[in-house]
């Protein structure tokens, strides 16, 4: 609809000529989806961005970032507020502010206008939804664009300071498929080329370290074939690449862990603005816990998860686009699960946006302390530095290094059965006796019993008959291995991995 917008030109009162985009006379009426107290379905979430671009078209705008494997948008809402053809500004101000959103000349708005300037870094790009399952993260971040829009009254001291660009549903695919079939769904729904099983996780697409990431195809956090072998990653890549002038502080929503990490996540080095970054994170922090109590914990991605992550957005957006600050978000709460019950839904939205607003305003005060240009250079992940005689850093997710062969993507069967046949050496025979030592420990237990509670289960989000809700986060190797730990403790490695 409002991508149906055409071009004319008006004069400003300093006599001017610009461009601006009109609004059809004749719009259509689009109702109002309930988004604070549901988990919408992927057409609702659409639904909810149409409404509030032709509701507020003075500051709001939709993009279709790119399509999925299976054909579903990947949008994204623009919420601009300091632009000159917002009307509810004065006519100074507006003189002032940079013109909005221009229509492409294929008559679809598929990306945000890259603005320059001296204080063009004002952008805070929010995104959700990556991993299928984690449906609370896709609600806040909806939370944050009706705060944002619909609330704008409340939100004008962040609006005036800041523009921004929420994707509420990177993989959409994923969602549907763990809305209606399988609720423990994580990854996307691209059938993989090297193997029969569907799926890549997202998170690990990304181009940062990508060659550390996991390889086997039947994991939940399968690297994919190549860097950016999906469309969600490649869609995020192209508006993130674009926009990355102007980009200020990226968050990432995930669910489950309650706390706020910053990177890094493939290694284990401190970032070199890390007090920033962490300064960040604990005003999320007090916000949430002023607002009600909860507690989130706060530190370095690798060190609160007590395991390295390759090939993440966060990683890469803040270690190749060189955004000044990145976090990721993830959302309560063990005992609540990936899809807490929809009584929840509003009460985490409302807290999470308490924190993330904070977040913004303090990533605004923090502008000027962070000069990305002058950083020394980036760390490189342990496992590539003991490795001298595998240059490409190529690794298996035990760390030992592993034969080209092994991660050639396996074009074919044949390669397939080679790839099992592979030695895998252990780089000392310390290393190893550290390695069997660490299995004892780690052996198989039952999984700890009153972790999540009945009464929670009960109230949870309805299920169709015959829909799994294992809220372990099955298949995952790493979340078994945090079996057997007490369920509270500030301690506790997060038994997901974002
Ligand atoms: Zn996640």
């Amino acid at each position: 609809m409002l991508n149906a917008k055409s071009k004319r030109t008006t004069k400003t009162s300093k006599g001017r000529v610009r461009d601006a985009p009109v609004t059809p006379l004749r719009r259509v009426v689009i109702p109002r989806p309930d988004v604070l107290h549901n988990y919408l379905e992927y057409k609702q979430i659409n639904q909810y961005l149409e409404y509030l671009a032709n509701r507020y078209p003075h500051f709001v705008q939709m993009y279709t970032l790119g399509l999925t494997h299976e054909r579903r948008e990947v949008r994204a809402l623009e919420i601009n507020w300091m632009n000159s053809e917002n009307v509810e500004l004065s006519p100074q101000v507006r003189e002032m502010s940079p013109p909005p959103f221009v229509a492409a000349t294929n008559g679809r708005n598929n990306a945000p206008v890259v603005q320059v300037g001296d204080n063009c870094r004002h952008t805070v790009f929010i995104e959700a939804g990556t991993h299928a399952r984690e449906w609370i993260s896709i609600t806040t971040a909806l939370n944050c664009i009706y705060q944002l829009t619909e609330r704008y009254t409340r939100n004008v001291d962040v609006l005036r300071k800041l523009r921004f660009i929420i994707v509420p549903l990177v993989n959409p695919d994923g969602y549907e498929y763990s809305r209606t079939k399988n609720a423990n769904w994580r990854k996307n729904r691209r059938p993989q080329k090297s193997s029969k099983f569907v799926g890549t996780d997202c998170n690990r697409n990304y181009d940062i370290f990508w060659a550390s990431g996991s390889s086997k195809n039947n994991r939940n956090t399968f690297k994919g074939d190549r860097p950016f072998s999906e469309p969600e990653t490649r869609a995020m890549r192209n508006i993130l690449e674009r926009l990355s002038p102007n980009l200020l502080f990226f968050l990432s929503l995930h669910s489950y862990g309650q706390s706020i990490m910053y990177p890094w996540g493939y290694c284990r080095e401190a970032a070199f603005y890390w007090r920033e970054l962490s300064s960040l994170a604990n005003s999320g922090r007090s916000a949430i816990k002023s607002y009600n109590g909860r507690e989130y914990r706060t530190g370095s991605i690798s060190c609160l998860t007590k395991r390295t992550i390759t090939g993440s957005v966060v990683d890469y957006v803040y270690g190749v686009l060189k955004v000044p600050m990145a976090l990721v978000m993830e959302l309560p709460a063990r005992d609540l699960g990936f899809q807490p019950p929809v009584e929840m839904v509003s009460q985490i939205g409302h807290e999470s946006w308490y924190g993330i607003r904070e977040m913004c305003k303090r990533s605004y005060d923090l502008r000027n302390q962070i000069n990305r240009s002058n950083e020394p250079q980036l760390p490189r992940p342990a496992r590539f530095i003991a490795d001298d005689t595998n240059l490409n850093g190529t690794v298996n997710e035990n760390g030992t290094p592993v034969t080209e062969e092994h991660t050639a993507g396996g074009d074919n069967n044949k390669t397939a059965s080679k790839k099992k046949r592979v030695k895998r050496t252990m780089r000392t025979q310390h290393e190893a006796i550290l390695k069997m030592q660490k299995n004892s420990k780690q052996g198989p237990q039952p999984f700890p019993a009153g972790l999540f509670p009945r009464q929670l289960a009960s109230s949870a989000p309805p299920i169709r008959p015959g829909l799994t809700r294992d809220r372990r986060g099955g298949g995952d190797g790493a979340i078994l291995s945090s079996r057997g730990k007490p369920p509270v403790s500030s301690t506790m490695p997060i038994g997901v991995f974002l």
